[in-house]
């Protein structure tokens, strides 16, 4: 099968969080199944170039329709990591890429409608029929309105397209300058509830709404997210259209990278190790201990690797961050912000432990540092308000970092509590609460904290029973495979 992806993430080259491991992960292993697969991404200037190998120029006149004119687009083709990218540069006063940034401007609708045409008329003007096109979040949802209204007319007859939601929180809701910005001109049969009109603000148009409305199949990213946003009140104002869609929408839990995300193989590291061998583990906490000065003492360290974000539970990380250090243990956080307030928050908590011997927080984003955390750690938190599917538990367990998360989403369909879960022990593997307060996470915590003191053995047993779990893309691959077959025998 032939398969284009669209995406404004793939990792490393272009990470702001799950998304961008999900379509490098995905990717790989669609292409190990003999799949033939490619990924147009933005070209940003803040992209990591030094992990693109072989970039040229592969298109240098690619006009791209906008409102009454035409933007002149250079596109690039380079290898990330053995994986096949496109890159679009336009030329023009907008800058759209050109924002030491990927999201958080205020004319990111703009700038994602604009990548989703160009993408589209690159595919067109470079001669390229894939059986699917896989898009992903709201950056890509006019894709496939594109497609059908527009490009199926110039000759793209052949595509299906899979649309895959990360997270229903941001929408890409929008006015109706995109409409007339993208050469969707038919405003009133556009701005109709059954297609591009948002549920609530009627005078906007929703662009995930849009893709979910136009999509052959729309998936998401784990079991339970796919039940709660179809079944409880957590999708943002979209249950109406999940429901319209539901015989088209699914969950495959996603996977991890293997081949990125090992302690057996992993180069970021000092030392290697598995459940097998797990000396290595204990190399690796000392170093954690050494890069951030923390004192060597027998204590656990708990780490949260993240976004910081409202959906993350801001106040259930700071609380952990006090009850950790209070009750015997070291604290490490790898974790940024965009949001000032959330931003300062954490630079205040940092100052408060910046003598502390038992706490670093490390306000940064660093790829490479995040594998010696997860490998140095003994316990990872996720307490988040919700969670789409969440890879740093998945990571976490890979590496022997025993989970505490919050039963929501993804997190509930991948850890096993080790007291409660309805698994023999050899199938549990972490922590679970579900209050979203104070008192839910401390449940969690005691018991973990108080195992790893107490009974050593069976802490340890629990962390090689995560080590052994296989969330790789094995099965969803085979899961996204089905799909495409789906839609392409349509
Ligand atoms: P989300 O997609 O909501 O951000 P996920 O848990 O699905 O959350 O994925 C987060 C990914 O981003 C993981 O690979 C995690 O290691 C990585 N990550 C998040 N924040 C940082 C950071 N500050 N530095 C390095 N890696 C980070």
């Amino acid at each position: 099968m032939y398969i284009v992806m669209v995406s404004s993430e793939c990792a490393p080259v272009a990470k702001v969080g799950g998304l961008g491991d999900v379509v490098f992960g995905l990717c790989r292993e669609l292409e190990v199944r003999g799949n033939s697969v490619e990924i147009i991404l933005p070209k940003y200037d803040c992209l990591r170039y030094d992990q693109i190998f072989g970039l040229q120029i592969t298109h240098k006149d690619l006009w791209v329709p906008w409102y009454n004119q035409s933007i002149h687009c250079t596109v690039y083709f380079g290898f990330v990591h053995g994986r096949k990218c496109f890159f679009i540069e336009p030329h023009s006063d907008h800058n759209f890429f050109h924002r030491r940034m990927f999201y958080g401007q205020g004319d990111d609708d703009q700038r994602f409608a604009f990548f989703s045409r160009a993408a589209l008329e690159f595919m067109l003007k470079s001669n390229k029929h894939p059986d699917i096109i896989h898009c992903h979040d709201w950056q890509t949802g006019l894709v496939p309105v594109m497609l059908y209204e527009i490009y199926k007319h110039l000759g793209m007859t052949h595509p299906r397209v899979c649309y895959t939601l990360h997270n229903l929180q941001h929408q890409g809701v929008t006015g109706e300058h995109i409409l007339r910005a993208t050469g969707l001109n038919r405003h009133s049969y556009f701005f109709h509830q059954d297609r591009l009109q948002d549920n609530f603000n009627h005078a906007a148009i929703n662009q995930m709404k849009a893709g979910i409305v136009y999509s052959n199949f729309v998936t998401t990213v784990s079991p339970r997210y796919a039940w709660e946003i179809m079944h409880s009140g957590q999708n943002y104002g979209l249950g109406h259209t999940l429901h319209v869609h539901r015989n088209k929408v699914g969950g495959i839990l996603n996977g991890v990278d293997y081949e990125v995300w090992n302690p057996e193989i992993d180069r970021h590291i000092p030392s290697q190790y598995s459940a097998d061998k797990l000396d290595g583990k204990f190399a690796n906490k000392k170093a954690l201990r050494d890069r951030f000065w923390l004192r060597d003492a027998f204590k656990p360290i708990v780490t949260y690797i993240g976004r910081l974000d409202h959906q993350k539970g801001v106040p259930l990380i700071t609380h952990a961050i006090h009850y950790c250090i209070q009750h015997g243990c070291q604290f490490v956080l790898l974790g940024t912000s965009p949001d000032g307030r959330i931003a300062n928050h954490f630079w205040g908590l940092k100052r408060q432990y910046n003598d502390n011997p038992d706490c670093h927080l490390e306000l940064s984003f660093n790829e490479e540092l995040s594998h010696l955390i997860y490998a140095g750690s003994d316990m990872i938190l996720v307490p988040s308000l919700f969670e789409p599917c969440g890879l740093t538990q998945m990571i976490g367990l890979k590496y022997g970092a025993v989970p505490i998360v919050r039963a929501t989403g993804g997190l509930a369909d991948t850890v096993f509590d080790a007291n409660h879960a309805p698994k023999p022990y050899h199938e549990r593997n972490g922590y679970v609460f579900n209050d979203f307060n104070a008192a839910g996470i401390e449940s969690a915590l005691q018991r973990a904290i108080g195992m790893w003191y107490s009974y050593p053995n069976h802490f340890s047993e629990l962390m090689v029973n995560g080590m052994r779990y296989d969330y790789s893309w094995k099965n969803p691959g085979q899961d996204y495979m089905n799909v495409y077959d789906l839609i392409c025998e349509k």
